[in-house]
């Protein structure tokens, strides 16, 4: 059974959330909760999601780019924002370091503020040490939308949302994303939006 997802405002998502050690994470209790953290991701739909965005404050989060999330998506689309499918991952405890210096902005948005997009700027590549769900040391090197989605993540394992590191002019309905915003590129937007 999905779990509700909570929302901006709730505390939870301000508090970073407590590491697991080895044994935790091998306990049953943690792998019926992955197994729900995968079925709340599949029917939300989304991409990724973290524990704090189920009302528990613990340093775990799933992420799957599926195929068929994909297969209605631009070609254009697709590659201006390096999305290919990404197989499902468990992230327990990670730590992030990115691996180049500057950034890139994309609409992003997030199950916890939901009915809402904006421009985020992401390192477009960076490498992800953190425990699988047997609890081993895995290294996850991504780039593009997949580097995108495990910053998002993580953020949400330290208590931050995309909107602290939105461009605020650009912060839109998804409605209004549809009605003015869609097709058009990341320099047209902010061409629009009046943003450097
Ligand atoms: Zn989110």
């Amino acid at each position: 059974m999905p779990i509700p997802i909570v929302q901006t405002g709730h505390p939870v998502l301000r508090k970073p959330a407590q590491q697991l050690t080895k044994a935790e994470i091998v306990h049953p209790k943690t792998r019926d909760l992955i197994e729900a953290m995968r079925e709340t991701m599949y029917a939300a739909p989304g991409v990724g999601l973290a524990a704090p965005q189920i009302g528990l404050d613990l340093h775990i989060a799933v992420l799957e780019d599926r195929e068929d999330y994909l297969k209605d998506v631009p070609q254009e689309v697709l590659d201006e924002r390096s999305r290919r499918p990404v197989p499902f991952q468990v992230v327990i405890n990670p730590v992030l370091k990115p691996l180049v210096s500057d950034e890139i902005a994309f609409f992003e948005g997030c199950l916890s503020v939901a009915g809402f997009t904006a421009l985020v700027s992401r390192y477009n590549a960076v490498e992800v040490t953190c425990l699988n769900e047997q609890a081993e040391e895995v290294v996850i090197r991504a780039e593009g939308w997949h580097a995108r989605i495990l910053q998002h993540e993580i953020d949400h394992l330290n208590g931050m949302l995309y909107i602290d590191r939105m461009e605020t002019r650009s912060f839109t309905s998804l409605d209004n994303m549809k009605n003015y915003w869609n097709g058009k590129s990341v320099d047209e937007v902010r061409a629009a939006l009046n943003l450097a």
